[in-house]
């Protein structure tokens, strides 16, 4: 398979059930970061939000050789970026690093 076909592979959405979240949640696979909204698109702030941040902010920080990002992206939800290897199941890695419940 050649690079370019790869890449396209792995740049997909998945669509989750997240923990016992109440809606479910898209994982972005890209070629070399796992994202996951971790937000409900146009919602930043509100109360139930907030603590899907911060507990997932709190668990990926104890967790210093992961390197993670948080970005708004056009959708208006508020997502988190993690490393990913070509041999990683990005949804596996996201139950991994974050200790969330992820199910198609
Ligand atoms: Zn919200």
């Amino acid at each position: 398979m050649t690079k370019t076909k790869e890449n396209k592979k792995r740049n997909r959405r998945i669509r989750v059930y997240v923990n016992n979240w109440r809606n479910r949640r898209f994982v972005q696979v890209l070629s070399d970061q796992v994202a996951l909204q971790v937000t409900m698109p146009g919602c930043s702030h509100c109360v139930t939000c907030q603590a899907r941040v911060q507990q997932l902010d709190v668990t990926v920080a104890q967790k210093a050789h992961i390197i993670h990002q948080w970005k708004t992206r056009d959708d208006g939800a508020y997502w988190l970026f993690l490393p990913l290897k070509n041999n990683q199941d990005p949804l596996q890695l996201l139950r991994d690093v974050l200790d969330v419940k992820i199910e198609r």
